[in-house]
């Protein structure tokens, strides 16, 4: 079974990292995950967070040029 492609809801700088909301295909749930700490988030392939994932996930695809405007936005 291949992974679903989800975009992200909403990205972030948080304290350590990127982190990256998404709404699950999965679960309909808002899940977090993640996206590094360099210079932009990263995407890619996350293990689900719902209650019952069954070990499901899905690819994370970030829009590079959004994700910088979203850090500056959030650090001002
Ligand atoms: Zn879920």
């Amino acid at each position: 079974m291949t992974d679903q492609i989800v975009t992200a809801h909403a990205v972030r700088r948080g304290r350590e990292c990127w982190i990256i909301e998404i709404i699950c295909p999965h679960c309909g749930h808002c899940h977090q995950h993640g996206g590094g700490n360099g210079l932009v988030a990263r995407g890619g392939h996350r293990v689900a967070h719902c209650r019952n994932s069954h070990g499901r996930g899905y690819f994370i695809d970030l829009d590079g040029d959004k994700s910088v405007e979203v850090q500056y936005d959030d650090l001002c």
